[in-house]
């Protein structure tokens, strides 16, 4: 299905914008408990009006609310769902077995242990409310152009929030918890699609991570799988899929992408993870989802050409813009790009994104708001010059 009113090669936003400080300070305020969720919402809602103004003047078609409101894009879940708390990746090494093991991953990846929070699942999870409703609702209030809104995937939501030691009591397995989070997501998709949300899209980060560091099985930092993984990557891929599919199938009506990168918590590309997307394609294409948003700016991604084999099977949502770089992507440098994409993906399957957010993780801003503007907006002269060729 495509999106109403958007032009071919629609340009788009991965999801985070950054956070200005004033309200990451709302933000420590909020989450010290020195101020109630609606307090805190009373602010960001100018950061969300600022965000959508960046992207609507860059000339991006499809726009995010630039999740204002969350610490980061799985976090956030803590205000939405009871019986899930918010602990620092400092505050959970307590509780795993290897201190020292995990306090070495953390400054290898140069992962900051206190600006990285996870939700962490202490009780039955219960909906307090829409997960991302609300956000979408303000956001339509303030833009007439689509919008696109950002969810966990359930495989990511269910390793981060399970952690071993703390979640047993109410969850004894993994697989009891995934139960309740795809009902969630389920039940948000349906909502968001009522409401008018143009895309959906899942982020499941985690699964690089899965694929290029199948050694790592007690806890990886990467997108805080928390859970142990049964290190064998095919079995959690198999899990993936399924959860999101339990999670999509039976939803018509609403465009829904799955993003999935390698990392972007450090502007040092050294500590990111580098691998290509090819033990990734057939598992991704085994989920029922419109478009794969993807990276593709940057060597460590590996090329297009692992979509030979199944050229034109879904919709791409290609990275063209790296979000940690000061310098902006030429639009000749996006076309040509593109023009590469092309030999797997027909015109009207290829939206054109940059490679992840501007602000994964709120305390950790990878960019400037003028750098990402300019970067979007080389974007969509890039997208005017594609669109009078095709
Ligand atoms: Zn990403």
């Amino acid at each position: 299905m495509t999106i109403p009113g958007v032009p071919l090669f629609p340009v788009t936003v991965v999801g985070s914008w950054p956070r200005p400080s004033w309200l990451l300070e709302a933000l420590r305020k909020r989450q010290a408990g020195q101020m109630t969720f609606e307090e805190f919402n009373r602010g960001a809602d100018r950061a969300v009006v600022e965000a959508l103004r960046y992207q609507e003047e860059a000339g991006v078609d499809i726009v995010s609310d630039g999740e204002q409101r969350r610490d980061n894009f799985y976090s956030f879940v803590v205000e939405k769902l009871e019986g899930v708390t918010l602990m620092t990746l400092a505050e959970l090494m307590e509780h795993v077995k290897d201190t020292v093991a995990f306090d070495q991953v953390l400054r290898n990846l140069d992962a900051p242990a206190f600006a990285i929070k996870n939700p962490t699942v202490v009780d039955k999870v219960q909906p307090r409310m829409p997960l991302a409703l609300d956000e979408y609702l303000f956001a339509r209030e303030h833009t007439k152009k689509p919008i696109k809104v950002t969810l966990p995937g359930p495989y990511l939501l269910t390793r981060s929030m399970w952690v071993a030691g703390i979640s047993e009591a109410a969850y004894p397995t993994l697989d009891s918890l995934a139960h309740d989070i795809v009902h969630i997501l389920h039940d948000e998709l349906i909502r968001l699609r009522d409401a008018g949300a143009a895309f959906v899209q899942f982020d499941e980060p985690v699964l690089t991570d899965v694929v290029f560091r199948p050694e790592v099985k007690e806890r990886t930092f990467m997108c805080a799988s928390m859970a142990a993984s049964s290190g064998d990557p095919a079995v959690e891929l198999a899990s993936a899929t399924q959860l999101i599919n339990q999670v999509v199938d039976g939803v018509t009506g609403v465009h829904t992408g799955l993003h999935v990168c390698r990392g972007n918590w450090s502007r040092r590309e050294d500590v990111l993870l580098t691998g290509s997307y090819a033990p990734l394609v057939e598992p991704m294409l085994g989920m029922h989802i419109d478009q794969l948003v993807l990276e593709f700016s940057i060597p460590r991604a590996g090329e297009l050409s692992v979509f030979q084999p199944y050229a034109r099977q879904r919709e791409i949502g290609l990275g063209v813009a790296n979000p940690r770089s000061d310098e902006v992507e030429p639009p000749d440098a996006i076309v040509a790009r593109v023009d590469e994409a092309l030999e797997y993906f027909d015109p009207g399957q290829v939206y054109l994104n940059p490679d992840c957010g501007f602000g994964t993780f709120a305390e950790r801003i990878l960019n400037t708001p003028d750098v990402a503007t300019a970067k979007l907006r080389s974007i969509a002269q890039a997208a005017q010059t594609l669109r009078a060729r095709y």
